[in-house]
């Protein structure tokens, strides 16, 4: 008894620094995307005077290591990362040449589905998106041709089929077994939900981003199909997702037009070169 009296103090000096060490690196190991910036402390004042990031508050340096396959590589570049991907599907298409491993006759479900004339080619398309993505005062449209880039590197267009707001119907009968297809210069792509990743992650997943650096998610959220009357104009809502629990503006892929995004970006596009 009186042994380990003696010893009681230094035990609970082992336990504090056991607590303390913990702590330090479960803060380190950072899963969930915590990083609002301004923590807890100093949020109440004014911070219109604040220190650098004082227009936003979100980070996505977390979920860049979600994008992944060798047809897509990024490096973070100051303020922004850079996402190099060869635009180069991960899985089967009837759009790749018929010689392919990945080559698979049309088997999906539409059957007016009509197999455009052109076909999967390699392509070399860089964004440089904002790490610290904010609102816009002013948003810009879309374009037509990359506005994002999926985890897998195949890149997102938006709701049109061409100039003038042309609709989507007849290109969709042509839109493979995973709901993407190549336009005439081999440019594969989605311009609804891509159903090879949302069958791989789950439909309430992370699927990519769009150029402003707002995150897109699936057609589920907390159990239900998200809706366009649930989302803005531009597609999208602010809440908490699994990779940022604290809250972020975020698109959804809808099964409805305009599907992935609205009105244009919510934030401020980066750059795409092709
Ligand atoms: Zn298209
Ligand atoms: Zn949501």
């Amino acid at each position: 008894m009186k042994l380990s009296m003696r010893f009681f103090p230094l035990l609970l000096t082992i336990l504090f620094l056991a607590v303390l060490f913990n702590s330090c690196s479960s803060d380190n190991s950072a899963d969930p995307i915590v990083d609002i910036d301004g923590s807890d402390d100093d949020n109440n004042d004014d911070d219109s005077n604040d220190d650098e990031t004082d227009d936003t508050d979100y980070d996505i340096n977390g979920i860049l290591e979600l994008f992944e396959g060798t047809d897509l590589s990024y490096e973070v570049s100051g303020t922004n990362v850079i996402f190099t991907t060869t635009d180069l599907p991960n899985h089967k298409s009837p759009y790749w040449a018929t010689d392919n491993a990945l080559y698979e006759a049309y088997n999906g479900t539409n059957s007016s589905f009509n197999l455009n004339p052109n076909r999967i080619s390699e392509q070399n398309i860089v964004f440089t998106i904002p790490l610290n993505p904010s609102a816009a005062t002013s948003n810009a449209a879309t374009p037509l041709g990359p506005m994002g880039i999926s985890r897998n590197g195949v890149v997102f267009y938006n709701q049109y089929a061409g100039p003038n707001n042309q609709a989507l119907t007849n290109e969709i009968n042509s839109f493979d077994q995973w709901l993407g297809h190549p336009q005439n210069a081999g440019q594969y792509h989605y311009h609804i939900e891509p159903t090879f990743l949302t069958e791989e992650f789950g439909a309430t997943a992370f699927l990519g981003l769009l150029s402003d650096g707002f995150p897109v998610y699936g057609p589920m959220e907390d159990g239900m199909a998200v809706t366009n009357d649930d989302l803005d104009d531009f597609h999208g809502h602010t809440g908490a997702t699994a990779e940022f629990p604290n809250g972020i503006y975020h698109y959804h892929i809808t099964s409805e037009d305009p599907y992935l995004n609205g009105n244009g970006f919510y934030g401020t596009p980066g750059n795409v070169s092709q």
